[in-house]
């Protein structure tokens, strides 16, 4: 395939990278040779050239066959050849102008899916951080989890400068590797507050978050919800990281009853909007107690942040919400269609529908879409994605 061709890109089933940038790891090119004599040019070749083709696509998940769509009829008769392939699809593609390369990452998308799956490889352990305002609780919470009784396996080193990760594991099992962020055991002792401080602190949050798969976003009990909570919360969803909202201090609010989780959630809800699929865990850190509830409910966020529904079950979710309400008609009396729908990716969860116009799907559709999949399917603790995607 790739001697006859004019190039091949292969694409390595490394696994979140292939969602967001397609992780080209290959590219040979291979323009210098004379199209019009394909075996003059196949004889040119140099060897090193075919070995390291051979080894791409040896390694490959998937391999774009590109060719030049102005090319001379030999091409198109390979193209026909190649179109018998079960697993071969050809896709007319403009890199000037961009058409067709969403569907080139779809199809790219679909046919490494399998693989990702499998790529829940054993030495995969999730990173958790825990971020959060000064004073919060976070030092207690990680001395509570991996104080000198806890099982720590080994301090790695963090790749940026300040940070000192710690692998343990949780009371269920799961392995973890902690993020300390710049001595936030060391702060403890130290006064933290003011503006400075503040700010300083959500720099080290977005730090941490960027390294993070599962977040435990600490709050107080009896503080108000603060901008910087917000902008973290708004981070966290955006990175596509998994999230529980840790209520800390949960000691100090007055005359608890059955119903103050209940009223408190409400207003965390209301203030965190952006993260209202996190759960919450109410803690008190400084007693030691309920943290390992939040290290179980951490590993239930990796696991649905890692999960994979069956196409059948997909599309039949997506059947009945269709069903249930239709995208809306535009003035011209045309409508959305979805043809079907597919789990491209894990961490996080991300499903593409194939649809004869994404234009036709308005946001409020789309976000109609995201409630029903949650609703039928969960995935609680971690952001979705919903990619909508023209197939003709
Ligand atoms: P950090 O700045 O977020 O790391 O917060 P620390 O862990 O240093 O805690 C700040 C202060 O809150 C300390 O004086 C802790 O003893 C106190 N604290 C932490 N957790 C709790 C808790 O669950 N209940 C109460 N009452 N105080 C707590």
């Amino acid at each position: 395939m790739v001697v006859d061709t004019g190039g091949v890109i292969t694409v390595s089933k490394s696994k979140n990278e292939v969602m967001e940038e397609l992780a080209i790891t290959t590219t040979i090119g291979m323009e210098g040779i004379p199209l019009a004599s394909r075996e003059a040019a196949v004889a040119r070749m140099p060897s090193m050239i075919e070995r390291q083709a051979t080894a791409a696509v040896e390694e490959s998940s998937a391999i774009i066959f590109l060719v030049d769509g102005q090319m001379d009829k030999l091409m198109l008769l390979d193209i026909r050849f190649f179109a018998d392939q079960p697993s071969f699809s050809p896709l007319p593609i403009s890199a000037l102008s961009g058409t067709g390369t969403g569907e080139l990452l779809d199809l790219v998308c679909s046919g490494v899916s399998e693989d990702l799956h499998e790529e829940q490889d054993e030495d995969y352990v999730p990173a958790i951080s825990i971020v959060g305002r000064p004073n919060v609780g976070k030092s207690s919470i990680l001395n509570a989890l991996v104080g000198e009784d806890r099982t720590i396996v080994s301090p790695i080193s963090g790749t940026t400068r300040d940070a000192i990760d710690t692998e343990f594991t949780g009371p269920d099992g799961q392995k973890f590797r902690l993020i300390d962020t710049a001595g936030i055991r060391k702060r403890a002792a130290v006064a933290s507050s003011g503006s400075t401080t503040e700010a300083l602190s959500v720099n080290r949050a977005f730090r941490a978050i960027r390294r993070s798969d599962v977040v435990a976003l600490v709050i107080e009990a009896m503080a108000c919800i603060t901008e910087q909570d917000f902008k973290i919360a708004e981070r966290i969803e955006k990175e596509g990281k998994g999230c529980l909202i840790v209520v800390n201090k949960w000691d100090t609010i007055p005359n608890k009853n059955q119903q103050s989780a209940v009223y408190y959630e409400q207003d965390v809800r209301e203030k965190l909007r952006i993260l209202q699929w996190a759960p919450i865990v109410y803690a008190t850190a400084i007693s030691g107690h309920s943290v390992d509830r939040v290290i179980v409910a951490a590993s239930e966020v990796e696991k649905e942040r890692s999960r994979r529904l069956s196409t059948a079950t997909l599309n039949q979710v997506v059947q009945e919400a269709l069903a249930f309400k239709s995208p809306p008609r535009t003035r011209g009396g045309k409508r959305g269609r979805i043809y079907y729908c597919t789990q491209a990716a894990i961490r996080p969860p991300t499903f593409v529908f194939f649809v004869n116009d994404a234009n036709l799907f308005p946001e409020t559709y789309r976000r109609y879409m995201e409630k029903q999949l949650r609703k039928d399917a969960g995935f609680p603790g971690t952001p979705i994605r919903l990619l909508w995607r023209n197939r003709r």
